[in-house]
């Protein structure tokens, strides 16, 4: 793997040590991506004997099969506390009971995006940018997530023609300037196909900005080969958009995949979803977002989590987020403090911020600073 610059920070990630259930083979092999990606725990019976689960987790397994698929790589795995059934990592890839309660609120489809798809696998929302689904499959099926309802569903596999079709929509419309290359995961897509998608969203004369969203970095960061990064490196400007919840993700191998694309001048934003006993507090939030800045990596959104079917044990309330918001700002750099959204049913994504200002008039805002302190600005007569 790639040798790193800045020993300064290396000895702040821990490579993982791979799993003993895999043997020698496992240990040979374990920072070869299709082997991971070939030995991916599927199924109930291979979970089971890679550690011991609670009857909660056995149940769930079973009873969410027909729901949501489940597969988790053995590199993820390996971050998981097999004695602590709270463990953060595990919550967010072993199936829990609560996936199966669903309250009147939560939705299918919880930002309406099928109402805006005007063409297969186009989500056209905003007016400059669309997202184009190119792929049903993820490394790591993650229990809130907000696609649930295509991602991993064989129906919604994006054909050949369908991403003929994705892409002569965006080519025909000339106010798309950017388009989010998504899924499902965009590295689940070969290298072949993604540069053949590449190829032909690079030739839209109008469009400026690729942005391609991949977990692989936190799930499977050996599939960030030299070879894909370099693919990548050739569609500039590209930003790599990527999803870390937790300080525990960001291990040795996801610091040197994220070296590989930085390297080549891909700058690196992430997104974090609020989970309730995940990341649900200002220490954890802090500590992720410093470490994601000495990654290389740009703390870009903090989502409240979606009202998707069956995440209501995922989720907080608004209050939650906004003290961990007011736990962040001032407190440690400004680069380390993301955007705080809520993607709202239909409407897109909403900025929240703690309130600031005390009270405003004509002549003057009162505002409070980070530590509680009122302080005046007076504004120039008009
Ligand atoms: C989130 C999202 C985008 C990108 O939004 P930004 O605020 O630019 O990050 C684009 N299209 C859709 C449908 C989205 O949900
Ligand atoms: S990687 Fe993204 S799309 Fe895939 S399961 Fe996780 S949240 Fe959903």
């Amino acid at each position: 793997m790639g040798t790193l610059v800045y020993s300064k920070i290396e000895n702040k990630f821990s490579p993982t040590l791979p799993h003993p259930h895999w043997g020698e083979t496992g240990a040979d092999r374990w920072s070869d991506w299709v082997w991971q990606q070939q030995n991916r725990v599927r199924t109930l019976d291979q979970l089971a004997e890679v550690f011991h689960l609670t009857a909660g987790e056995v149940s769930a397994t079973k009873e969410t099969r027909q729901v949501f698929q489940f597969a988790v790589t053995p590199y993820y795995l390996s971050l998981m506390d097999p004695e602590n059934p709270d463990c953060p990592i595990r919550r967010q890839a072993i199936p829990q009971p609560g996936e199966l309660k669903i309250l009147p609120q939560e939705l299918l489809d919880p930002s309406k995006e099928d109402s805006m798809t005007p063409a297969p696998g186009i989500v056209h929302r905003y007016p400059d940018r669309a997202l184009l689904y190119t792929t049903h499959h993820c490394a790591v099926y993650c229990r809130f997530c907000t696609r649930k309802r295509k991602v991993s569903d064989p129906e919604s596999a994006m054909t050949i023609d369908d991403l003929g079709a994705g892409i002569a929509y965006i080519k025909k419309n000339s106010a798309i300037r950017e388009v989010v290359v998504s899924g499902g995961d965009a590295l689940s897509n070969s290298d072949d196909r993604l540069n053949e998608i590449l190829t032909r969203l690079y030739e839209i004369e109008h469009l400026e900005i690729i942005r391609i969203g991949s977990r692989n970095l936190v799930t499977l960061p050996f599939r960030i080969t030299d070879k894909l990064a370099s693919i990548l490196a050739k569609f500039q400007p590209l930003f790599f958009h990527t999803h870390f919840n937790h300080p525990k993700e960001c291990t040795r191998e996801a610091l040197e995949a994220c070296a590989r694309l930085v390297d080549r001048g891909i700058p690196i934003n992430n997104h974090t979803v609020l989970l309730r006993g995940v990341n649900d507090s200002v220490e954890v939030m802090r500590e992720l977002n410093l470490k994601l800045l000495m990654m290389r990596i740009k703390p870009y959104y903090l989502y409240q989590c979606d009202q998707v079917f069956g995440n209501s044990d995922f989720r907080t309330t608004i209050k939650k987020g906004l003290e961990i918001m007011q736990g962040l700002r001032g407190w440690s750099s400004g680069l380390a403090v993301p955007q705080y959204v809520v993607d709202t049913p239909g409407g897109g994504k909403v900025p929240l911020l703690p309130n600031y200002v005390r009270s405003m008039d004509e002549t003057k805002a009162v505002l409070t600073n980070y530590r509680g302190n009122d302080y005046e600005y007076y504004f120039p007569p008009s």
